[in-house]
């Protein structure tokens, strides 16, 4: 089986490989984050790594890509976009994801220094048939993705890994769009009433005082 090195992840030393048993940091460092083994996950990440190849940019450093992610509210599956971000570095924490809540795995990843954007959904015949699958089903009598014979999601994510993208994945043409541009402040304040630290976009004055929102109130 071929591993897959991506050079948007060389930078910084980690490797995607296609066998889920070899050693396989990012998607380990995904299972971290994510707390559970399940097929959609790792989905998102290869999602992501190709969103990348084919925008033949690198996974962000800082805040230079932007993710709108249509998935939410409520339903199965919102894993996907939890690959998205690992593989990207496009994360909530760096305030870098948008989330549309429009029911579909899928999202659009904008690199805001060209405009240069690529959206990925996700192909229907795959996603029907793993929405059938015996791990889907027990998901859908209420059993948790941990409490489920892990042989199932591991043998899911390795059907995954073995099928062609393209059979999982639509890429969209690459298009231009505009992203407004955020300068992010290091400015920040005391609240003169509950003396917590607050950056400048919390600040509120109330009776000529530096307070923060929730002070405010
Ligand atoms: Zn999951
Ligand atoms: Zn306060």
């Amino acid at each position: 089986m071929e591993n897959i090195t991506l050079t948007a992840i060389e930078d910084i030393n980690l490797t995607f490989q296609t066998d889920l048993y070899k050693y396989n940091e990012i998607l380990n460092a995904g299972f971290i984050l994510h707390g559970h083994i399940c097929p959609a996950m790792p989905l998102g990440l290869r999602a992501a790594l190709e969103a990348l190849s084919r925008l033949g940019i690198p996974r962000a450093r800082n805040k230079e890509l932007h993710l709108i992610v249509e998935n939410g509210p409520a339903h199965a599956a919102l894993c996907f976009a939890e690959g998205v971000q690992l593989g990207t570095s496009a994360t909530f924490g760096k305030d870098m994801v948008t989330r549309t809540n429009e029911g579909k795995s899928a999202f659009t990843l904008i690199d805001k220094k060209t405009g240069r954007s690529i959206r990925v959904s996700m192909n229907y015949d795959f996603f029907d048939n793993t929405m059938k699958s015996e791990f889907v089903n027990k998901r859908r009598e209420g059993l948790e993705p941990h409490e489920i014979d892990q042989r199932l999601p591991k043998q899911m994510i390795q059907n995954m890994l073995d099928t062609p993208i393209d059979n999982l994945l639509k890429f969209d043409e690459i298009k231009i769009l505009d992203f407004p541009k955020i300068n992010y402040t290091f400015n920040y304040y005391q609240c003169t009433s509950c003396q917590e630290p607050v950056y400048e976009p919390g600040i509120r004055v109330l009776d000529g005082e530096y307070v923060c929102i929730n002070c405010s109130k």
